[in-house]
């Protein structure tokens, strides 16, 4: 578990704000914002940073720092990862909380954002060392975590192990079961059916909305997906299982292509059994630079931040690009690929899947009712076409991309529900 590489996360996550923050300002403009509202949305509502001593291995005890900021709570309770890494820095996790804040109003699930984490390095420590971190830094936050004050989630170095620890410090605390606390879990503790699949899939459901609305000819009708793990790998295997032609897939080992299509259900085995998806049958290999560029009508970013940028965005043939990865494409290459035509969902739509079903999941736990598959599944692609319908109509009225409408439609619907509650004039 946890063996990605940390440099990588922290450049991304860095990479994702800076991105994000950089359109929030045209957005702001765009709007024609007040001074007050800029300043609501510019400040996080609370940020906390705590120090706390741990037993480790070798008996000695060593101080950890953890923060947590709980940005904007306008719409709900906060929601929103938790985060292992040496270089966690408060003002990186504001940034991140926002951007929640905004994913949240987008899907119009009712939470604000939220964003934390633990300054440690996963790869140093025994298993029982993150367990006794976890657990320490939850008794140090419980005051500020409630099922309707502030909702953790897995995030980079975090997975279902991390939650269940959470649920079961907090619950110790209080006295009594609040499942509600945090989702991600397992479904045996109860966790949601679709949980593993959701961001691939509800990518999936807007992309397949988008092409229908939009009624555009997508050309080739293969698609290339960069990053084969958790997203990218799921995505394939859904759009195979839909009929789509794969012809093109990498790790970061590198590429391979096959234009009449690659059979991901053997792929995903090759890739267990080797550790990569090169040397497949029947397939030739390519470099990342080149599926990105590849002949496909549908493009799938689904590993790092700026990997399409000016020096590859004219050579760029897909129609369609999907961001599941957080921001792939920098904003230069973005407005160059829409002004030519190029359909971009934008990061903040098309991976948001994942927390809509984390939303489901908080749902099931204060019900103590749980949903089979087809209710998720079908609630997913409701909540998932409704944002799509929602953005492309706001693209329509101010003939503007889809990520500057979704933008544009997450801060409204933020400083609406701030209006409504009487912090802002109405
Ligand atoms: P992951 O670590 O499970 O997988 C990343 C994949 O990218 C791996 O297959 C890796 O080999 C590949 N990769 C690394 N370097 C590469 C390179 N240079 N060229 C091509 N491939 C390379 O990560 P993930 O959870 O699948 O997330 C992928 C992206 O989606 C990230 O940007 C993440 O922030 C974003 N995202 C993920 C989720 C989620 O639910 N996991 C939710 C929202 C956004």
């Amino acid at each position: 578990m946890i063996t990605n590489n940390i440099e990588r996360i922290h450049f991304d996550s860095m990479n994702t704000c800076h991105l994000c923050m950089m359109e929030l300002e045209n957005v702001y403009e765009a709007l024609v914002l007040s001074p007050e509202e800029i300043d609501l949305l510019d400040m996080p509502k609370r940020s906390f940073t705590v120090h706390f001593p741990v037993r480790m291995d070798s008996g000695k005890t060593k101080m950890f720092v953890g923060h947590r900021v709980q940005y904007n709570d306008a719409r709900g309770p906060t929601k929103g990862g938790i985060r292992y890494h040496p270089k966690l820095e408060l003002d990186g996790l504001k940034n991140l909380a926002f951007l929640m804040a905004l994913k949240c109003a987008l899907v119009n699930i009712p939470f604000g954002g939220a964003k934390g984490g633990i300054v440690v390095d996963t790869k140093k420590i025994s298993r029982g060392e993150l367990e006794s971190i976890t657990r320490a830094y939850i008794r140090e936050i419980s005051d500020i975590m409630g099922p309707f004050k502030d909702i953790p989630a897995p995030d980079a170095y975090t997975d279902e192990n991390v939650m269940v620890w959470i649920l079961d410090e907090f619950e110790r605390i209080k006295g009594r079961h609040v499942p509600a606390i945090v989702t991600g879990k397992p479904i045996e503790l109860g966790g949601s059916q679709v949980r593993t699949i959701s961001t691939a899939l509800g990518g999936i459901f807007v992309l397949e909305k988008a092409l229908q609305t939009i009624e555009m000819e997508v050309g080739s009708p293969c698609v290339a997906i960069q990053g084969f793990r958790n997203v990218g790998k799921n995505a394939a295997k859904i759009l195979h299982e839909k009929g789509y032609r794969i012809c093109a897939v990498s790790d970061s080992s590198g590429g391979i292509r096959n234009v009449n299509g690659i059979d991901i259900p053997k792929l995903i085995e090759h890739k267990h059994q080797t550790g990569s998806v090169l040397d497949f049958p029947d397939t030739t290999k390519i470099s990342n630079e080149e599926l990105l560029v590849s002949d496909c009508g549908i493009l799938i970013p689904a590993a790092l931040s700026k990997q399409i940028g000016k020096d590859n965005s004219a050579d760029i043939k897909a129609k369609v690009i999907l961001e599941l990865a957080n921001a792939p494409t920098t904003l230069e290459a973005s407005r160059s690929l829409v002004d030519r035509g190029v359909l971009v969902i934008p990061d903040i739509l098309a991976n948001a899947g994942g927390v809509v079903v984390s939303y489901f999941e908080w749902i099931q736990n204060l019900n103590q009712d749980y949903w089979k598959e087809e209710k998720v599944l079908e609630r997913l692609r409701y909540t998932m076409t409704t944002a799509f319908a929602s953005v492309h109509n706001v693209c329509t009225n101010q003939n503007c991309s889809m990520r500057r409408a979704a933008l544009q439609f997450a801060i409204r619907s933020i400083l609406h529900a701030e209006r409504l509650r009487g912090n802002l004039q109405p």
